[in-house]
């Protein structure tokens, strides 16, 4: 029990954490889902043991569910847990929910086992919701689909019902929106904006350490522009928190080797003792310094390449209620369907 919530553990052996989470769902799925950013690899055992791992966590509900009760999937490690859920429980009611992107039909067709993976999703799930779709990174299918439009793989295969309805994560951030920052948070970000520099404008970016993120690219813009001195060191100040994330799946760990060669590259280059440009932490940090890097951040880059949502974005817009911070978003995010206004321009420092 915790918070007077009963949890009911599911036990993964190593090996299963290895190839049903590493392997399965984050060297198959993830990628995949992402417009195959990386390639997705495949191998018939990752598959098998995600199966076997969702049966678990589909057994586990079956026992611990009460009758007629409400059981509510999460995300793309368990796509086939409301299809085994249904055979053994007619009675429940079941949502699924995806939090990253849907791929185009060209794409999710790739896998080996599409038919059995969208039979997740079976006719009766009750509720099925992702995040509304974004404009598509990958090359223009030939079907005629286009950026935004493209065609709904998860209606086409599943029939389940699916509603595109704002999400939960949006209460969370009208909340933070009313209570401001705490004297904690307000402390801490005046000391930021010192060290910084107080004349500086502070660019941040917060982020997993992940290729959906763009980290590199956002690094390598940076350069770009201090190179080409439209951005003076002098001026500006970047703080990048990356998160380690997924470190021995294949790919990341040669996106972190590129992301400290950029920041070595941009300090090597631009900063001068006592003024450096990025400060680079391969780190999560704690609620109260986030907070506080929200607040004293002038522009915040949230730049993927693709993401389900993103609410980092959200985030620095709750901490933000004075118009007083830009927020750069990049159109692949989900955020983006949602934060279409802009602050008036004169607003902006
Ligand atoms: N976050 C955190 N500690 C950190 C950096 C980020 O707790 O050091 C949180 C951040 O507040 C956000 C989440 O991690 O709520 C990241 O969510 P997002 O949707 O932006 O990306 P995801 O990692 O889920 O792809």
């Amino acid at each position: 029990m915790h918070d007077d919530v009963r949890y009911v553990p599911v036990e993964l052996s190593s090996d299963e954490v290895e190839m049903f989470y590493e392997g399965f769902a984050n060297a198959v799925l993830w990628p995949l889902y992402h417009d195959a950013l990386r390639p997705p690899l495949y191998d018939h055992h990752w598959w098998h043991t995600y199966q076997e791992v969702n049966r678990r966590f589909a057994e586990r509900v079956c026992a611990t569910a009460a009758p007629g009760a409400t059981v509510w999937v999460h995300d793309y490690q368990l796509h086939l847990v409301p299809g085994y859920v249904r055979e053994q429980r007619p009675d429940l009611r079941i949502g699924f929910f995806l939090h990253i992107p849907f791929p185009p039909v060209e794409l999710f067709e790739q896998l080996p086992c599409k038919r059995s993976l969208a039979r997740g999703n079976p006719r009766r799930t009750s509720l099925v919701s992702r995040p509304r779709p974004t404009p598509t990174t990958s090359p223009a299918p030939s079907s005629g689909s286009s950026a935004g439009n493209r065609p709904s793989t998860d209606f086409a295969l599943t029939e389940a019902r699916v509603d595109r309805g704002g999400l939960p994560h949006l209460d969370r951030c009208r909340r933070g929106r009313t209570d401001g920052p705490t004297p904690e948070v307000a402390a801490r970000a005046d000391e930021l904006r010192q060290i910084i520099g107080p004349r500086r404008t502070l660019l941040l970016g917060v982020d997993r350490l992940d290729y959906t993120k763009g980290i590199d690219r956002r690094l390598m813009a940076l350069y770009e522009l201090l190179d080409q001195q439209r951005l003076s060191a002098d001026e500006v100040a970047m703080v990048q928190v990356a998160v380690p994330s997924r470190e021995d799946a294949p790919g990341y760990s040669e996106l972190r080797d590129e992301v400290e060669r950029l920041a070595g590259a941009i300090n090597g280059r631009f900063s001068t003792i006592g003024g450096t440009v990025l400060h680079y932490l391969y780190r999560s940090v704690d609620s109260v310094e986030l907070a506080a890097l929200y607040r004293a951040a002038d522009v915040m880059l949230v730049t993927p390449l693709r993401d389900g949502m993103n609410l980092v974005a959200k985030e620095y817009v709750a901490g933000h209620t004075a118009n007083d911070g830009v927020l750069v978003l990049s159109e692949f995010a989900g955020a983006a369907q949602e934060l279409r206004g802009g602050p008036p321009r004169e607003s902006v420092r």
